[in-house]
Parts: C-alpha cells; structure tokens; sequence
C-alpha cells in the first residue's frame, strides 16, 4: 500500500462488501472478505441495475400455462410466469432474477407489473369470444408484507374490467405459513373480492393442518418434486395419495404440477387428482400461442379431446 489512508480504504471497502455477504445470507452471521465475495457483490448489483433499466423499458414478458381438469379433458386455467428478453443474455427464466427482485424490493413493481399483464390479457380473451378461463399470478412473500396488495387487486380488476372470479393468487406454502396470523387476514379479504386463492408448492413447507382448516383456499397445488418420481418412488406416491386425500377432507381441490408424461398423468387419475399442469400438457409459452393452441381448442368441444389422453 503506497499510504496508511489507502490501506484504510481499502480495509473498509472489503469490510463492507463482507458485510453485503453477510446480509444476504441471513441475520446474525459473520462473513470474512474474500475475492469471490466481491465478485459475487459486482455480479449482484450489476444485475440490480438490469433490472431496473428491464422495468423500465418493458423487458419482462408473461408467459402462460395451461391447466386441465383431468376429467373433463377441458382447460381450466392459465398460470402466468414471467420471462425476462434480456438483450444480451436472451431468454431469462425468474428463477435467476425473482430471488433478487425479492431481496432488493423490486418485486413489488415487477409483481404489480405481472398482475395487470397477465388480467388485461385475461380479459382480452374474454372479449375476442374465448370461453373464459381464470389466470392465476403467483404472489411474492413481499407483495403480501406491503399492505397494500388488497387496493392492488382491486384496481387491476376495476382498470382491466377483469371479472374476478376469473383471476386467481397463488401463494406458496412457506410464505403463508412464515406468518399466518396476518395471511389469513389478507386471505380472507381477497376471498371476499370473489378472487380464486390457491397454495402453491404444497408439501414442500411445514403447513399447520389447523391453519389450513382456516385459510379461505379453493386449491392446493402439489409441488413438482413429488410427482417427479412418483412411477418410482413409492414414498412420493403415499405423500401425493396423502396430499390428496387431506385436500379431499377440506373441501379443496387439488391440482398435480410438473406432469411431465403420459404414466404420471395415469397414476395421478388413479389417485383422484382433480387438476394437472405440466409439460405433458404444455410449457409455458407466450400469450399468441396459448390463444392459439389451447383457447381457440378449448371453444370448440369436439377438438378437446385432442388434448393427451
Ligand atoms: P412455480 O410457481 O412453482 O411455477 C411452476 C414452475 O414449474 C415454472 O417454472 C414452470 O415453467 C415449471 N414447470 C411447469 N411444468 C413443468 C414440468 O412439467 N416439469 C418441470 N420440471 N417444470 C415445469 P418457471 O416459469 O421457471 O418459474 C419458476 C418460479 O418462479 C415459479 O415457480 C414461481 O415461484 C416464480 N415465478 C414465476 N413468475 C413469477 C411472478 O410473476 N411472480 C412471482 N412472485 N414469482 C414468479
Ligand atoms: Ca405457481
Ligand atoms: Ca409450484
């Protein structure tokens, strides 16, 4: 170091940069300064920054999903998924930018942004003759903690028009469990609003069967993770029958995500499953090809039967 004052720098540049580690890594931690903290650091704020000039100039695109009632074979919702056109980096799915959004509090706009998209597009369908489906948008744990998610919805509906039996929140276990004195509130109120509100990623979190009793759900979605394995894994199988037979027990329905081939889909059939979503049915894709592949179908009930048996 040429100086006392730029080894002082220098200290304190590394200090702080520990401490940004140590901060995203959870409270009460220590962290000692490496390299690679630093470089992770740039990575990070540098990806902030894209996300912020993304918002800005309309990079973000909703995806859609469809679901299918296995008993009817008929569509009976679209899940929107947000999908980042990066201009350099191309296609970016959210698991590489949502944690961020959350952490940095970007999320609120972003997921404010995904809930008017995917309810002007929702209504866009109803008007051009489409049999009406609902589009369920997936909730951030920091949407719920703002407070003011309950003037949101109902702005998005009265702006889009949107009928609100036709959107629907899903909400992940963990989030609603982390505390669910004040979700329930929330719950209670959107529930009212005739919004359809669903579980996502059930079993993945520690879900108190006396809360569940309580929350005004309509669905519990079984997380991927469980059916994956299911031709295989008897112990997935139980969980899967289990989940089933609870969501049957509470007046819920019950909807099986990540369906990826024909055996799943049978077994799921076999266990009772009221819903699937997966790539056995369709990825997630953009809003034209959903029209076109699934909703324009979806009119006509002699084609529905063209859907995977
Ligand atoms: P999620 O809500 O559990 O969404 C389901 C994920 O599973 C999606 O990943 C979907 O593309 C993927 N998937 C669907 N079918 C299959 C299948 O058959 N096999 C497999 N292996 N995967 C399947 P995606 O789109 O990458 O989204 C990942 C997660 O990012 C979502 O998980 C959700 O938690 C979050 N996310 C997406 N969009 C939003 C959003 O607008 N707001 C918030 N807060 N989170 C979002
Ligand atoms: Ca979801
Ligand atoms: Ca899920």
């Amino acid at each position: 170091f040429e100086d006392a004052d730029a080894m002082g720098e220098e200290i304190v540049n590394n200090a702080s940069v520990a401490l940004q580690e140590s901060k995203s890594n959870g409270k009460n931690q220590y962290q000692l300064f490496n390299e690679s903290m630093r470089s992770r650091l740039t990575a990070r704020l540098r990806l902030e920054q894209d996300l912020k000039i993304a918002l800005q100039e309309g990079q973000f695109e909703v995806y859609f999903q469809p679901k299918i009632n296995i008993e009817t074979r008929r569509i009976t919702g679209s899940e929107a998924l947000v999908r980042w056109n990066h201009p350099e980096k191309g296609l970016v799915g959210p698991n590489d930018f949502i944690p961020l959004a959350e952490e940095t509090g970007l999320i609120s706009e972003l997921g404010l942004w995904v809930l008017i998209s995917s309810c002007v597009q929702a209504k866009a369908w109803i008007d051009k003759g489409n049999t009406p489906i609902p589009v369920s948008v997936n909730l951030s744990g920091r949407q719920l903690e703002n407070g003011d998610i309950i003037e949101q919805v109902e702005q998005v509906l009265s702006q889009s028009g949107l009928s609100s039996q036709y959107l629907e929140l899903e909400i992940t276990e963990s989030i609603i469990m982390k505390r669910p004195e004040e979700v329930i509130l929330i719950l209670h109120k959107l529930k009212k609003m005739g919004v359809k509100l669903s579980i996502d990623d059930f079993g993945t979190g520690y879900s108190s069967l006396n809360y569940l009793r309580k929350f005004p759900i309509d669905l519990l979605k079984i997380d991927k993770a469980f059916v994956r394995d299911i031709e295989t894994n008897n112990e997935d199988r139980l969980i899967v029958k289990g989940i089933i037979a609870l969501a049957k027990s509470l007046n819920l329905e019950v909807l099986a995500e990540g369906v990826e081939t024909g055996e799943q889909q049978k077994l799921l059939v076999e266990e009772g499953c009221d819903y699937i979503q997966g790539y056995y049915i369709g990825k997630p894709m953009k809003a034209e090809e959903f029209e076109r592949e699934f909703l324009l179908r979806n009119n006509n009930i002699e084609q529905i039967s063209n859907y995977r048996k």
